[in-house]
């Protein structure tokens, strides 16, 4: 006879919510073809510190099973705290600036292993590497050493990059439109630039205070991609630093979303004449910001997103290992029927692929000179083929996972349903799914013209 249903025992007996089964520890996943010894180390280091100060907490990131909306927040800026103090947020900042100087190896992996605790938690930190990343790439030492103090000081501070628009976010990232479709402008105005306009989205954003606690020092700023000429073309956009509180700035309430509840606070934000001193325009030469809103922007984000899915696939199948472990169908551990045994290597096989994949090309970023800049087209084709082959990943592992636990993976308690309700969104942002297959063959022979377009 079938044992009753027991969700309890799921994320009862150890801390880290998955009833003890674990999938691969790092030094048996991670890759020695792509990273070092010293860096899988680090990722250790970080498991342990993601199971011992993040799994236990999973739910009260959505405020419980009551959705306290206080709950959610202070937990949201408490444990976000806690990884800006165990150096989460400056591991990619070099040391010259007080960061610990990782490789953009150690920041996959940290989006992995975070992930598998909660993504938004990961889309959270991965702001800051977003901003450091394009700062550096920018060769903007000077604004990287007016950010560093807070980057890498002990207080914690957000950041967020403001790319889409009401008009249409896959517009933005669809490189034969040109940025014609972007209606945020920044006009010259002597030393200064003028910034008007409406983005839609981006997070975490709202009112300067809304990110203040006892836990959270503030709102670092926007990351803005605008426009400087309605003619649209790869010389007339940049990317705008707007400090949180600048003059001239409207916030919307957040929306109200399926998954990334709180962790990501998505408004509107509305740009009235925001003015900004010229040195926060990031990009300082001639088609500069194109390539940095291609590569490190969208290119980087879109590798980044395939490292979190990875992460929160494997989260997945180490509870349904769990599960499948312990319920008996007709009188066998479920893991034990051939049936659900292959499921369960499909599921495997998916999670790995994306794990490879992300990594190695991780590893190509690092040597530019072999494999080409981000900005380029045949490497945005391995962003999006990274991205997108995580994005189905995640899709069959939440599936299927649930599909084997039945009701119980669609329980609250079983984190699951949380999973994949979190998955979903990294399918849509950044150009979304279908853009991916789009750069992937443009990437091949070139941008397509799109007959009579705009
Ligand atoms: C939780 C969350 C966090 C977010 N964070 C940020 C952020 O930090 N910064 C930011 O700027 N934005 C952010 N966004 C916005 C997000 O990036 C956009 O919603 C996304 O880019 C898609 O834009 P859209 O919603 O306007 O969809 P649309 O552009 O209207 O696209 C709708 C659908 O059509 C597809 N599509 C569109 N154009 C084409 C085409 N030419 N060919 C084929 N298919 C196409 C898309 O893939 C998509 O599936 C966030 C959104 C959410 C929900």
């Amino acid at each position: 006879m079938n044992q009753p249903l027991d969700i309890d025992r799921m994320h009862q007996p150890d801390a880290t919510g998955f009833g003890g089964y674990r999938l691969l520890e790092p030094r048996q996943k991670y890759n020695l073809a792509f990273c070092t010894e010293e860096e899988i180390e680090i990722a250790e280091h970080f498991r342990g510190f993601v199971e011992r100060e993040l799994m236990p907490y999973r739910h009260d990131l959505e405020g419980g099973w009551h959705r306290d909306a206080k709950l959610a927040k202070d937990t949201i800026h408490r444990l976000y705290a806690k990884l800006v103090d165990f150096g989460v947020t400056k591991a990619i900042l070099p040391t010259k600036f007080g960061g610990l100087g990782y490789r953009p190896i150690v920041r996959q992996m940290i989006n992995e292993e975070l992930s598998r605790a909660d993504i938004g938690l990961a889309t959270k930190v991965g702001k800051l590497h977003w901003a450091i990343s394009v700062m550096l790439a920018a060769g903007r030492e000077d604004l990287i050493e007016e950010f560093a103090p807070r980057i890498a000081g002990d207080e914690a501070w957000t950041a967020c990059f403001a790319i889409t628009e009401p008009a249409g976010g896959a517009n933005v990232e669809d490189p034969a439109l040109e940025y014609r479709t972007m209606n945020v402008m920044a006009r010259e105005d002597g030393d200064h630039y003028v910034i008007n306009g409406h983005k839609l989205w981006p997070g975490p954003s709202g009112k300067p205070e809304n990110f203040q606690s006892q836990w959270l020092k503030g709102h670092l700023g926007y990351w803005v991609c605008a426009i400087t000429d309605r003619a649209g073309g790869d010389d007339n956009v940049g990317i705008f630093y707007v400090p949180a509180d600048a003059e001239g700035l409207d916030f919307s309430q957040p929306y109200q979303k399926m998954g990334f509840s709180y962790t990501e606070s998505n408004t509107d934000i509305w740009f009235r004449d925001v003015r900004i001193p010229k040195r926060y325009r990031i990009d300082t030469q001639r088609g500069q910001g194109s390539k940095l809103i291609k590569g490190y922007v969208i290119g980087l984000g879109r590798l980044a997103g395939a490292a979190r899915l990875t992460g929160l696939s494997e989260a997945v199948l180490e509870i349904v290992m769990n599960w499948t472990q312990n319920r008996l169908i007709a009188g066998k551990p479920m893991r034990e029927r051939s049936l659900f045994a292959a499921t369960i290597g499909e599921m495997y096989r998916a999670i790995d692929i994306s794990r490879q994949y992300y990594m190695s090309l991780t590893a190509q970023v690092m040597r530019p000179e072999v494999y080409g800049y981000p900005w380029e087209a045949h490497m945005k084709a391995k962003f999006s083929a990274a991205r997108s082959f995580a994005g189905d990943a995640a899709e069959l592992v939440t599936n299927k996972g649930m599909q084997l636990m039945g009701s119980a993976g669609y329980a609250y308690e079983s984190h699951l349903e949380k999973y994949m309700r979190d998955y979903k969104i990294v399918q849509l942002w950044l150009g979304g799914a279908e853009r991916d297959r789009l750069d992937i063959a443009q990437g091949l022979y070139g941008p397509f013209k799109w007959a009579g377009d705009a």
